[in-house]
């Protein structure tokens, strides 16, 4: 499963349940906890951009990051969250993965 907040691709399980990424420490089901499939976007943004704002670093102490691991590289994949291109501005590191070729 794919972390709808930080685009960590190796998540346990289903994010609900109060199941915490050991990424960017979303509690599925508490921090994204929403009455509308609207709101919820919304707050999945919210973290998103907070987990963004506070360096991208890593939150488990008990499972490591993989090795390669690299929070610009993941979150690109969640990054429509952010607004398009206009949206992740604000984050340089982010944008150059985004914006250069392969
Ligand atoms: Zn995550």
């Amino acid at each position: 499963m794919t972390c709808p907040v930080c685009g960590f691709d190796r998540l346990p399980g289903l994010p609900e349940n109060y199941l915490i990424c050991p990424s960017c420490g979303t509690e599925f089901g508490y921090d994204d906890f929403a009455e509308t499939e609207e709101e919820l976007q919304e707050r999945r943004m919210a973290l998103t951009h907070r987990w963004l704002g506070n360096g991208a670093r890593w939150f488990s102490r008990v499972i490591l990051p993989p090795h390669d691991w690299n929070p610009y590289e993941q979150v690109v994949k969640v990054s429509f969250r952010l607004g398009g291109r206009k949206g992740i501005a604000g984050y340089p590191l982010l944008l150059r993965f985004t914006s250069e070729p392969k």
